[in-house]
């Protein structure tokens, strides 16, 4: 992704370091197995958050970040926020309406929120109270390792968290949750998987737009997208966890689901087009 020495937007808010402790105190002994339980708690009981994340689960580490790491993972994310803001601002104004640019907090360990208190680990997430997408780089490395590797991949992980924030604006995730109130927690996941692929169906829109104006593809971004959007999906996450696949508990869809909406995303470049909730009509 050619994305070095662009705009950045300013809409970046970095507390990093500045609210460790708390959550994650204890952090060298939260390696692996802390990881593996919280996917766990997440895969089955993450329904009931408030909060739109992307993954469910990340491994959080004591990474030695040097601060030119740091400052070129917020210059990235600044990037990528700054293109986000053309693409739905231009998109809104078609149909006149004013896009309300969302925060993007970037953190490291824990962040407080509207949403409460999180842990890096349920990696990033938006937050509807505030309407703030919340990031802690360290994620990114950790998708790397678990094969969700490039910067393009890391590109779609922001821009699925600003497709959360769309449908805050657009007023899809209140319906939601209105209607998630209503039906057991087998039924309120398949709404929720709707609504994660609809955000990675908006990433890819994000896509779309932002190649067509700025040409920021390389070679291999597309299949580093996708690839990403394959790691994170329900049922390869329950896999890695060493567990069944228990469609019931997906709350975010499949692989094959992810991967897919991201591409219609990726060719349409249009909202309407991400319609996944159409066949409940
Ligand atoms: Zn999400």
């Amino acid at each position: 992704m050619r994305w070095k020495g662009r705009k950045q937007s300013s809409n970046i808010e970095d507390r990093r370091e500045q609210e460790s402790g708390g959550l994650l105190k204890s952090k060298s002994s939260f390696g692996g197995i802390g990881f593996f339980v919280i996917l766990v708690l997440f895969l089955f009981f993450g329904q009931g958050s408030n909060l739109l994340d992307f993954s469910g689960g990340k491994a959080k580490e004591q990474l030695p970040q040097n601060k030119k790491q740091a400052d070129e993972a917020k210059e990235f994310i600044g990037v990528v926020l700054q293109t986000t803001e053309d693409v739905w601002s231009k998109i809104f104004a078609q149909s006149n309406q004013r896009y309300q640019q969302p925060v993007l907090t970037i953190f490291s360990n824990n962040v407080r929120s509207a949403c409460g208190r999180t842990s890096s680990a349920v990696g990033p997430f938006y937050c509807p109270g505030d309407n703030k997408i919340y990031i802690d780089p360290t994620f990114f490395t950790e998708l790397s390792r678990m094969g969700g590797k490039g910067d393009f991949a890391q590109a779609y992980v922001i821009a699925h968290e600003l497709g959360h924030h769309i449908q805050s604006l657009l007023g899809t995730s209140d319906k939601v949750t209105r209607m998630q109130q209503r039906l057991n927690s087998k039924q309120a996941n398949k709404l929720s998987v709707r609504l994660e692929l609809q955000a990675d169906c908006y990433a890819g829109i994000w896509a779309h737009h932002t190649e067509k104006t700025l040409h920021i593809l390389e070679k291999g971004d597309i299949e580093e997208a996708l690839n990403a959007a394959y790691i994170i999906g329900d049922d390869h996450m329950q896999r890695r966890a060493g567990m069944g696949i228990n469609t019931d508990a997906f709350t975010h869809g499949s692989s094959k689901q992810r991967a897919h909406w991201l591409k219609v995303g990726l060719l349409h470049g249009s909202v309407k087009k991400c319609d996944t909730f159409a066949d409940l009509r």
